[in-house]
């Protein structure tokens, strides 16, 4: 049997297709990216989320304004780390608070006195990013003639985002929609004051707890010049000019290859999959880009010296760390980002997870596991609860929603979306995340737990 079900889910045996043990030769696929099964607690995000919180969030000097009801708004302040290099960044969080009122008489007026609003208050900003979210899709609120009236207003680029929760399956069509608002309405807008023929961008880098700042400086070592990084620390103007790339390289797939195709297929910019985690994708990342600028021996430079600076760190790290086993429940491509590195540590993923994945997620996770590995789409609490129990892991790689039900299992557990003391990229990033598991394995609190690990 390649697809299993957990107790948890007899009553709704419609999960069972999304739940697979791998068999080597017989390679089945968990169903994904459709709708949640009726019944199901699902832990995803919805496609406003995908869009604000993901893709378009990170630009750092543009005004994030969510239309529509505060709740919506409510979890956009601050709840990824998504570093930036100016105090607008994260640190306010913008609404038309939409009510009652509004859903009778239309959200219009207060979606353009909004946008004035915030402009005058926060002057500094950029642009101005309107996310739609479900009321608005309901009450249909014409936001593309607001933000257009409301653009000549203010003189700043308004962008409306149409994401209204409800459209996708998941947060998946929302990095789907930013992605395409940001291709068709600001890239090509502005040329970069001066182009080199070395320049690239580095697509689906949200700069996680300073990942980018650790990433950007390698290829800038080996003469690249790196354009814009989409979207992580990304001023609003970083945008327009990513039309004049001679290179694209795209590090988180699932969220972000859908501008790099469109920059390809418009601009004839190639671009390349890369993964900036671990030892050797990330000096895969610099062979593959040295290849492409004819900077070969620059990147073996650039390796070397990072080699020689943190392998050591990563041989101690992989001597305490040797025979572990882990859970890996992310979002999609960190799943099979992390499943190669692990093993450079000496860890084995038993378990992977997705809230969103595709099938080429699913495809690329089956390649990297050993049989008997599950993999399962879109799990619910009680599924994690229940392999966590029966599997017992060594630790658990999961988002701040399951930090407390590993712990109070007694199972180490490491913030994957948002990092424990990142940045994670990267040969420098690799080291910070090997000494996290460490401390969250090898930690002697655990000693002190004995807790007797059954489903209720
Ligand atoms: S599903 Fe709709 S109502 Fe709920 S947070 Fe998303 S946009 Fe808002």
């Amino acid at each position: 049997m390649t697809t299993i079900l957990p107790e948890c889910d007899i009553p709704i045996p419609q999960r069972q297709p999304h739940i697979v043990c791998h068999e080597p030769g017989n390679m089945i696929l968990p169903m994904c990216n459709i709708q949640t099964v009726p019944g199901d607690m699902t832990e995803r995000g919805c496609t406003f989320a995908g869009c604000r919180g993901v893709v378009g969030g990170p630009v750092k000097d543009a005004i994030q304004l969510v239309h529509g009801p505060i709740g919506c708004a409510y979890y956009t302040w601050g709840t990824r780390r998504n570093l930036s290099d100016v105090k607008l960044h994260r640190k306010y969080c913008f609404s038309t608070d939409l009510t009652e009122e509004s859903v009778i008489y239309g959200g219009a007026k207060k979606l353009l006195n909004s946008i004035i609003e915030a402009h005058e208050l926060f002057p500094e900003g950029k642009a101005v990013f309107v996310y739609s979210t479900c009321v608005v899709g309901l009450i249909g609120d014409d936001t593309d003639a607001i933000c257009k009236q409301a653009q000549e207003k203010i003189g700043i680029p308004v962008v409306p985002f149409h994401c209204e929760g409800f459209r996708g399956v998941s947060q998946s069509l929302g990095h789907h929609i930013a992605n395409r608002t940001l291709f068709e309405k600001v890239v090509g807008t502005e040329e970069p004051e001066t182009t080199t023929p070395y320049d690239m961008c580095i697509i689906g880098e949200f700069n996680i707890d300073g990942d980018a700042w650790i990433v950007k400086p390698l290829f800038e070592r080996m003469g690249v010049r790196v354009l814009s990084v989409f979207t992580g620390n990304a001023s609003y103007h970083d945008i327009p000019p990513m039309h004049r790339a001679k290179l694209n390289i795209v590090q988180c797939q699932r969220s972000s290859t859908y501008i790099a195709k469109m920059i390809q297929d418009k601009y004839n910019i190639p671009y390349i999959n890369v993964s900036l985690f671990g030892m050797k994708q990330t000096a895969d990342a610099l062979r593959d880009v040295g290849k492409f600028f004819h900077l070969e021996e620059n990147a073996e430079k650039v390796i070397a010296e990072e080699l020689a600076k943190y392998q050591p760190m990563i041989d101690h790290y992989r001597k305490k760390l040797e025979g572990k086993k882990c859970f890996i429940y992310q979002g999609a491509p960190r799943a099979w980002h992390w499943i190669d590195p692990m093993r450079e540590l000496g860890i084995e993923a038993i378990l992977t997870a997705t809230t969103f994945g595709h099938k080429d997620d699913y495809e690329k996770i089956m390649e990297k596991a050993k049989p008997g590995h599950i993999c399962i789409d879109n799990p619910n609490a009680l599924e994690i609860e229940e392999y966590l129990v029966k599997l017992k892991p060594d630790f658990f790689i999961g988002g701040l929603k399951e930090k407390y039900l590993t712990y109070k299992l007694g199972i180490p557990f490491i913030n994957g979306h948002s990092y424990e003391e990142g940045p994670y990229a990267g040969f420098e990033g690799f080291v910070n995340f090997a000494k996290d598991i460490d401390v969250a394995v090898n930690s002697p609190v655990w000693k002190f737990i004995n807790l007797p690990l059954e489903v209720k």
